[in-house]
């Protein structure tokens, strides 16, 4: 069984509370109120939908009752869910959808569920489920984020995670998986992970915190410390950059060219040479204006700096070595004047 499978199993298990969207339909089992509160849900958080749906579902029982009320006292119902005024009208549209094209009937099949306003493939999913019973797959960021962290998929969107789920995740885990892991991911595993919260069985099994041990691990055994751009040593010795990259996108360095993925880039470089030292050399990476010299150069025209890490050692091309093994080196990347196959390594987010 694959680790992430035995994330879920263990999950199944300790996870109590419920997301939003699920604690509204399995009180109230209705497509209708899956669908609407599946649209609310977007861009808010699962409290907030919650007490906007307990308001908004005291007034609006049915299609019908959506379909006559007016879009300025909608819009007051369900404030202050994200976009409530665009939200409004798209449930005002939606309503008009259903009654003229589909005889006031919410479709049970995800291609005309897809038709519909405000409808994308998470939302079509959590009807299919959770309103309909049906076999489905509803992938959001939580899920997305924490199949690729346990190497399960290796995607850069949730439609491409729902693609590759359909093709490996046992059947018996579809219809849960949402509700297992936006709680999971909301309350542990989030953007930024709390892994010193996260259950022990978890994280035993899971290879991202793995991973970051081994970079903690590295950072220690090299001395490397933390430090502020105001506060780089004028010193010589090997650094490390931190680089988050927001989205992913090809770039081009030296003659190399590749697609970069959205996520977490570790640079190491050093400064030993003559007339230069680590704060000249990592102020130089800052630099808009600089000329492009280095491989990272091009990185940084799309990357942000997060973090640096110096040491006072010469240890680049032992810290490379080190990093290779655990992370997913970038070919030939800053490393035109060594043997080290790269000098560029890779954390998914
Ligand atoms: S150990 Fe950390 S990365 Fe792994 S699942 Fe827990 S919170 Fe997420």
């Amino acid at each position: 069984m694959h680790p992430f499978e035995r994330l879920l199993s263990i999950l199944e298990k300790e996870n109590k509370s419920l997301p939003a969207i699920e604690t509204i339909s399995s009180s109230l089992k209705k497509p209708f109120y899956v669908l609407v509160s599946g649209i609310l849900s977007t861009r808010t958080r699962d409290e907030v939908t919650e007490q906007v749906c307990e308001k908004l579902f005291g007034r609006i029982k049915n299609l019908e009752d959506l379909s006559k009320i007016a879009e300025e006292e909608l819009r007051d119902l369900i404030y202050p869910v994200g976009f409530y005024k665009t939200k409004a009208k798209t449930l005002k549209k939606l309503a008009k959808v259903l009654i003229e094209n589909y005889g006031g009937k919410i479709p049970a099949k995800m291609e005309e569920l897809l038709k519909l306003p405000g409808v994308g493939r998470k939302v079509a999913n959590l009807v299919l489920t959770l309103g309909f019973g049906k076999k489905g797959l509803a992938v959001d960021t939580h899920v997305h984020r924490i199949a690729n962290r346990w190497d399960y998929v290796d995607t850069e969107t949730p439609e491409q995670t729902e693609k590759q789920l359909k093709k490996k995740l046992p059947k018996r885990y579809w219809q849960e998986i949402n509700n297992l892991l936006v709680v999971f991911g909301r309350e542990i595993c989030n953007v930024k992970p709390r892994c010193g919260i996260c259950p022990k069985r978890v994280r035993q099994i899971c290879p991202y915190f793995e991973k970051l041990e081994s970079i903690a691990k590295i950072l220690n055994k090299y001395k490397f410390e933390k430090v502020g751009k105001s506060k780089i040593p004028k010193g010589k010795g090997t650094y490390i950059l931190k680089i988050r990259l927001r989205n992913g996108r090809k770039i081009t360095y030296g003659r190399e060219s590749m697609f970069f993925k959205k996520g977490f880039y570790f640079y190491v470089g050093s400064a030993f040479g003559n007339n230069v030292n680590l704060k000249y050399r990592i102020l130089r990476h800052l630099s808009k204006e600089k000329s492009k010299h280095w491989h990272i150069d091009y990185l940084l025209d799309f990357g942000k700096i997060d973090e640096i890490f110096i040491s006072m050692e010469k240890v680049e091309c032992k810290v490379a070595k080190d990093l290779s093994k655990k992370l997913d080196p970038i070919p030939k990347f800053g490393s035109s004047d060594c043997s080290c196959f790269s000098h560029l390594f890779f954390l998914k987010p």
